[in-house]
């Protein structure tokens, strides 16, 4: 049968528009969706129930759960970017994005190219669900019929305020897929990598805008990100990349210069310890609370000359018996009655708050022949105070870190703040 004869069959058994039919038809087409299932999707869409045999039911967005085998959804697409991704040993381009209705917005997946653009308001027949974080994602696959409505859908002002995926840094969160971003290269530099195709070229560094910063990889090195100044990229991904989200430029990002200049905000944002921790990871985060202890390996310590890693007793884990180099670290725990994380000081802020230098470190160590003490000065001298932290907070499942960049001792009123945290503890 001809397309013209399948519009003819559908027009006549739905009663509808055969020119209408037959155009949704040729679109289904064109995106490769096999001529009987195209029919399926068209006679859902127009309301023919006797097919519905097994076909999935039409849903909002909102009702969605991983639960759901496969689901037909009428949305705008809010946001399309393609990828490049290794699957079962061989490359894919697949399409990445948002999906909004009136009740919701969901991340979709298409394994074909089906043309999404943004803005586009489409049916997905038989979309698969799955569970991606605790989170229902969309699948658009081979069995998916997917047509392009003529009728846009209203959808909330929210969600149409991302039609297009412009963001800001501090919006951006692991998982969010094409989007646009203009910022200033704040840090960058070329780094080779044993890449999946041997080594490859990088660029990494931090990036910064009005709300923030974050750190960024840019996969196939962009000449206008590593010459410094503001750039426009559109099509990043967002990934986690040790516990903190990283905005990625891939070979499908676009890069352009931009003739303006962008201020990176200074202020980082402010935070309970709990509500910190629950977003499972900040680059830029500042932190109040009191130091309750000094765990195991701070103080002196000795690292490994191969890996920098920690070692115990001249033996390294990956190394074995080495000649370890002497360093100063501080692992303290900041508690605000909210939560507790693990604030890792480097060499530097560990001389703040021991009151002295490496070399003073070693002469006390030699003295009581034994480099516990250090840490135990340390603890002395932090203990039961309160601190400011500021530096990027990862969560793993070893817990909580906090990268201190800076770790100052509270200007507020220590007793207020003690009694306030006591109060908060016994609560
Ligand atoms: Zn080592």
């Amino acid at each position: 049968m001809e397309l013209d004869d399948h519009a003819e069959d559908l027009a006549s058994d739905l009663g509808v528009d055969k020119e209408e039919v037959k155009s949704d038809l040729q679109n289904l087409v064109e995106y490769s969706v096999p001529v009987d299932e195209a029919k399926q999707s068209l006679r859902r869409k127009y309301g023919d129930g006797s097919s519905g045999g097994g076909a999935p039911s039409s849903k909002d967005i909102a009702e969605i759960t991983p639960e759901d085998g496969n689901v037909t959804v009428t949305g705008v697409v809010l946001t399309s970017g393609k990828r490049s991704i290794r699957y079962q040993g061989s490359d894919h381009v697949i399409v990445e994005g948002r999906l909004a209705d009136e009740t919701g917005a969901i991340d979709y997946t298409a394994w074909e190219d089906f043309g999404l653009s943004a803005g586009d308001t489409i049916t997905a027949g038989n979309a698969g669900v799955r569970e991606w974080d605790g989170e229902p994602e969309l699948n658009l696959g081979e069995s998916t019929s997917l047509s392009f409505e003529d009728d846009s859908l209203d959808i909330p002002a929210a969600y149409a305020d991302e039609i297009g995926g412009d963001a800001q840094l501090a919006n951006l969160q692991t998982g969010d897929r094409a989007v646009n971003v203009e910022v200033a290269v704040v840090e960058c530099e070329r780094r080779t990598i044993d890449g999946r195709d041997g080594e490859t070229e990088i660029l990494s560094g931090v990036f910064g805008d009005e709300s923030g910063r974050l750190p960024f990889t840019n996969w196939d090195p962009a000449p206008e990100i590593e010459d410094g100044g503001a750039v426009r990229i559109e099509n990043a991904y967002v990934q986690e990349f040790r516990g903190v989200p990283e905005v990625n430029v891939s070979e499908f990002s676009t890069v352009t210069a931009l003739d303006r200049e962008i201020e990176v905000g200074a202020n980082s944002t402010t935070m309970d310890v709990g509500e910190a921790v629950r977003t499972g990871g900040i680059y830029d985060v500042e932190l109040v609370g009191n130091a309750i202890a000094v765990r195991d390996g701070s103080g002196l310590i000795q690292r490994c000359p191969e890996c920098y890693r920690v070692i115990q007793k001249g033996q390294c884990r990956t190394h074995g018996d080495v000649d370890g180099i002497d360093d100063l670290r501080v692992k303290a725990i900041l508690d605000d009655g909210t939560g507790a994380v693990t604030v890792v000081l480097d060499d530097e802020l560990t001389e703040d708050v021991y009151g002295g230098t490496l070399d003073d470190a070693l002469e006390q160590a030699r003295e009581a022949m034994d480099q516990e003490v250090v840490a135990d000065t340390i603890r002395e001298h932090i203990v039961g105070k309160e601190y400011r932290v500021r530096g990027h907070l990862s969560v793993d499942e070893y817990g909580a870190n906090v990268d201190a960049e800076s770790f100052e001792e509270s200007a507020d009123d220590p007793e207020a703040r003690a009694a306030a945290f006591l109060e908060e503890v016994s609560a």
